[in-house]
């Protein structure tokens, strides 16, 4: 699990101008590292931290999520105003997960079909039942009983 990913998680109702200078500081960049890593103009970053915009186009999206180490969905969530969860889904690798433990957040993302790790197809529910999964809490599928951990 990596912690500074968790971090730079966007905090409820964070804006994107305090959103990215925060994720910025955290890694030490300056206005001008930052564009230079994530390939935009450095006019471009001051706006976005000056509150000048509140919209990021596909180029700054994926260059600035790139450059501060963080899933698109993070930019999603926040321009969006919403929470994470909506805009990720409880999934899984049923290899590679311990059930009852966070999810990695290579998985939840809506773009990830397959483990990053191990190639397995990614699962939202119950392999035997196919229930969906109703909590990250639980090791046992509540409806038929199996481990949601795939063994074998
Ligand atoms: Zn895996
Ligand atoms: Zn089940």
């Amino acid at each position: 699990m990596n912690v500074s990913v968790t971090d730079a998680a966007p905090k409820p109702a964070e804006t994107l101008s305090c959103y990215i200078q925060r994720v910025r500081n955290s890694l030490s960049l300056t206005q001008l590292e930052l564009s230079t890593k994530a390939g935009i103009h450095v006019q471009t970053i001051r706006k976005i931290e000056a509150g000048g915009t509140s919209r990021l186009n596909q180029k700054a999206k994926s260059g600035l999520a790139a450059a501060l180490g963080i899933p698109q969905e993070y930019l999603d969530a926040v321009v969006k105003k919403v929470s994470l969860e909506a805009i990720t889904s409880l999934k899984f690798c049923p290899k590679c997960w311990t059930p009852g433990t966070t999810l990695d957040p290579m998985w939840t993302s809506l773009r990830s079909k397959y483990c990053f790790a191990c190639g397995t197809q990614l699962r939202d529910r119950c392999l035997s039942c196919h229930e969906p999964i109703v909590s990250l809490k639980f090791k046992f599928c509540p409806h038929c009983g199996k481990s949601y951990k795939q063994t074998e």
